[in-house]
């Protein structure tokens, strides 16, 4: 067999299997942004025959004006730097419906390092899509019925909100005092937009964990408070108690050491804490117990940050 007819073999070969693939293939030539071949399978799943994908527009005009913007800016991006990527965006299809796609992307190069091409994959994704919407919806529900957050696993919200009524009404009959203490991470803003969000969660994940450390008593709580900020309930604390744990939770923090390159507080992620301290016998109540609490954190971030204020209260 010479070299040419194999050769011509090969291409049969490689046609039939890159046809028969469920993920649809394509080139684009960078010079003219232009199609140079896209796999037949396209018009099954979208129903736009092969030929009608002629240029990059095509391909940005038949995607849900809601994935548009962010994902022709971020392929173009990643494309003119070079760089491999994938995108996921739902297409539209020749009946007005949407399918949503995984397009898997390689960068081409000629031998002067010059992008030449741009080859890749596109995958239907849809079923994927459907099942993880349905797992976030539940997850989201579960999360209004339980007393646990989600991304912590410490105590919610709501889970405070119903022990603290609960150590409030307990305090005032029994006449012992109770402390909070109301945590605040410092720099968060900046934490996140250095390290991106998915790290800034997984900060939050190990502040929650090691305050959970920082409890010792059989009905104390952390929870999240929301957000960024945490609550810590001690029942039949006084103020020496509180003001020892707030320290414990500070010392635990800073020997857990999570970089953080903005801080100026040893580059590292530390707390502000506002703790207070109620005998609650008088006629003040707990909403303006928690108020009197957080303008102590106010008064923690502005004197500094990375420190603690207290109050005693009569209440
Ligand atoms: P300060 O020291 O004054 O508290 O500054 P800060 O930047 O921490 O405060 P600010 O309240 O301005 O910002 C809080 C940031 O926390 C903003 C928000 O994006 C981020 N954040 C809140 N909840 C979450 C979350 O669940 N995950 C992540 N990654 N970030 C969150
Ligand atoms: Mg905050
Ligand atoms: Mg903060």
């Amino acid at each position: 067999m010479s070299e040419e007819s194999t050769l011509l073999d090969d291409n049969a070969v490689y046609r039939t299997l890159l046809e028969s693939t469920k993920a649809i293939p394509w080139k684009i030539d960078w010079a003219t942004m232009k199609f140079a071949y896209i796999g037949p399978q396209i018009e099954a799943l979208l129903g736009w025959s092969a030929e009608s994908w002629v240029s990059v527009e095509d391909w940005a005009m038949r995607m849900h004006p809601e994935d548009r913007e962010y994902v022709v800016n971020f392929c173009v991006a990643q494309s003119q730097a070079g760089v491999d990527h994938e995108a996921d965006y739902r297409a539209l299809t020749k009946d007005n419906g949407y399918v949503w796609i995984r397009d898997v992307v390689h960068v081409m190069r000629n031998d002067s390092g010059e992008v030449e091409a741009l080859i890749g994959f596109m995958f239907d994704i849809t079923e994927r899509k459907k099942t993880e919407e349905k797992l976030l919806s539940l997850q989201k529900e579960l999360e209004v019925l339980s007393f646990k957050d989600g991304l912590t696993n410490i105590a919610n919200r709501r889970r405070f909100d119903s022990s603290f009524e609960l150590e409030w009404e307990r305090a005032r009959s029994e006449g012992k005092p109770l402390s909070i203490l109301l945590l605040d991470v410092d720099f968060f803003k900046q934490y996140n937009d250095l390290y991106g969000h998915t790290q800034g969660d997984k900060c939050l994940v190990d502040i929650a964990q090691t305050l959970s450390l920082a409890l010792d008593g059989p009905r104390d709580l952390v929870a999240r408070f929301g957000g960024e900020e945490f609550v810590v309930l001690l029942p039949e604390a006084d103020a020496a108690v509180a003001r020892k744990v707030a320290e414990r939770c500070q010392r635990l923090l800073q020997k857990k050491s999570i970089v953080h390159a903005l801080s100026p507080h040893g580059r590292r992620v530390t707390v502000s804490i506002g703790a207070g301290t109620a005998v609650p016998d008088g006629p003040a109540d707990r909403a303006g117990f928690i108020k009197a609490v957080d303008q102590q954190l106010y008064a923690a971030k502005n004197n500094g940050r990375d420190r603690v204020e207290h109050v005693q209260l009569d209440a």
